[in-house]
């Protein structure tokens, strides 16, 4: 045809459900193509989200600790922040990873194009990229365009000291007055890293709790530690206009707990992600997009077009890079005609705030709106040993069990490393575990993964009386 490349499979972005998808299809044999915006592979997760962030995120944890360490009898000067050399450091782990990850598809082959594509026909993508316009032909495509920040229109956005993630990222300087809206995960992250590096934070959020989602009680330990580090957290709240002026932008909220106007230096908005869906036009490919912009697929990742397959962001909730490489994964398996599917029993989330934040399968609410009868074990870090020795103890591990079955359905730690330590119960809803499997289990003393298992315990009601 007229195609100036062909790919028996094409992959549109190269994020983490597109790098992955790449991977797979060339480890099956398959002769890939991976089409990319920008010249550095890796998406928004490595090249401006989860990566940069947890790398600004240890460094916050560092300083943190540091203060902390003064009730302990151990003082460390105030820390003198170069905001240039921290902001190199989190550029060279980006750096090493994306081009590790470009070594990576050279071994296996896989072509990667430069360019902004956009669908032509159900079987040919149109690239234009730096290097002019090329048309890729293609046996089957798999979109994975991710997504982007979503923007509020009467906000001036076009003002410099309105950023959104990506721009907060970039370290440019420490802002006395920060304002974040949206006390979602990325806003809190954020949040976490200024406040670190001396900013003064408020975070205001539309809904009645930080982190809408998450179990409510473990929630509260993360909001009782920002509550104080914070200037102010406005709950029930909505910022209905932002005037820049000379000195400052100057913000209106709404809500009964806030001030009608207040002044700050900076304003991050994080208030989500839009899937790319609408910018790729896929019309032209026949590939069905919803009004807000997401792909819908089936459990093989296959979109109304039998051989298009869609990954990713861009498919829907959560928007989370390990929903979008196990994704990728399948999309690039059923490809190579094995029978995969996307069935996961649960998609852990976390916030990597101060204290950390981490939970997966049902919450509390779900479990009683469901009408599902369940017994919970939840055991506060204050009975944990390790807990204690890190001068830490607002920590909780709770863990619901269904009654019936005594099987594991949800679990919700919050506490330092909360991150890791969900990985567990993952396993265990996995694996059908229930609370006797998890109590039973030995784990080292002392941990703070032994909590996972007194929650278990308690559930069961073979440990009850804790203090
Ligand atoms: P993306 O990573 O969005 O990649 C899509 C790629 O496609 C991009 O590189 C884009 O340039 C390219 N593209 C799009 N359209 C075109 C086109 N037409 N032509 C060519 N190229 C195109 N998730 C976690 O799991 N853990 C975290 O800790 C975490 N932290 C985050 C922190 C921040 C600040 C942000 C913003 C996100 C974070 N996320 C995190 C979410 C995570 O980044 C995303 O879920 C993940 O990147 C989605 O992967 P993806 O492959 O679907 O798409």
């Amino acid at each position: 045809g007229d195609a100036d490349l062909h790919a028996e499979v094409l992959v549109l972005g190269s994020g983490p459900g597109g790098y992955t998808a790449a991977f797979r299809a060339a480890d099956l044999g398959k002769q890939v193509v991976m089409v990319e915006r920008h010249e550095r592979i890796g998406g928004v997760c490595l090249n401006v989200g989860c990566i940069p962030s947890k790398a600004l995120l240890h460094t916050a944890q560092i300083i943190n600790e540091a203060e902390e360490m003064s009730h302990h009898g151990v003082k460390f000067n105030k820390p003198q922040i170069d905001i240039r050399e921290l902001e190199s450091w989190k550029s060279s782990v980006v750096n090493q990873l994306t081009g590790g990850l470009k070594a990576l598809a050279k071994t296996r082959k896989v072509t990667i194009v430069q360019g902004e594509g956009s669908f032509t026909s159900p079987n040919t993508l149109k690239v234009e990229g730096p290097d002019g316009e090329k048309t890729i032909s293609f046996d089957n495509c798999i979109i994975a365009a991710g997504s982007r920040v979503t923007k509020i229109p009467v906000f001036p956005n076009d003002d410099p000291r309105m950023m959104d993630s990506t721009d907060a990222l970039e370290l440019e300087d420490v802002p006395e007055k920060l304002l974040v809206i949206g006390g979602g995960i990325i806003g809190l992250e954020m949040a976490t890293v200024y406040d670190a590096l001396g900013s003064k934070i408020t975070v205001v959020e539309l809904q009645d709790s930080l982190i809408p989602g998450a179990d409510k009680d473990i929630v509260k330990p993360l909001f009782k530690r920002v509550q104080e580090k914070y200037d102010n957290i406005y709950l029930n709240t909505k910022v209905s206009n932002i005037e820049p002026k000379d000195d400052g932008l100057l913000v209106t909220f709404e809500g009964k707990d806030a001030p009608e106007q207040t002044m700050f230096d900076k304003i991050l908005v994080a208030v989500g992600r839009s899937p790319n869906g609408k910018l790729i036009n896929a019309e032209a490919a026949g590939v069905m997009v919803t009004d807000h912009g997401f792909i819908e697929t089936d459990g093989q990742m296959r979109t109304n077009v039998p051989h298009i397959f869609a990954i990713g962001d861009i498919v829907g909730q959560p928007m989370l890079a390990h929903k979008a490489t196990h994704e990728g994964k399948v999309a690039a398996e059923v490809i190579a005609g094995q029978k995969s599917v996307f069935e996961p029993m649960t998609i852990p989330s976390v916030a990597y705030t101060d204290p950390e934040v981490a939970w997966m399968g049902m919450n509390e609410d779900e479990a009683k709106k469901q009408g599902i009868d369940y017994v919970k074990g939840a055991f506060p870090w204050a009975a944990s040993g390790r807990s204690l020795s890190l001068g830490r103890d607002e920590g909780l591990t709770k863990a619901l069990f269904e009654k019936e079955t005594g099987r594991l359905i949800g679990a919700g730690i919050v506490g330092p490393n909360a991150g890791e330590l969900i990985a567990e119960a993952v396993l265990a809803l996995e694996m059908g575990a229930d609370a006797e499997d998890i109590g039973l289990t030995i784990h080292p003393h002392p941990t703070l993964s032994e909590t996972l298992g007194f929650a278990a315990e308690m559930a069961e009601g073979s440990i009850t009386d804790l203090m």
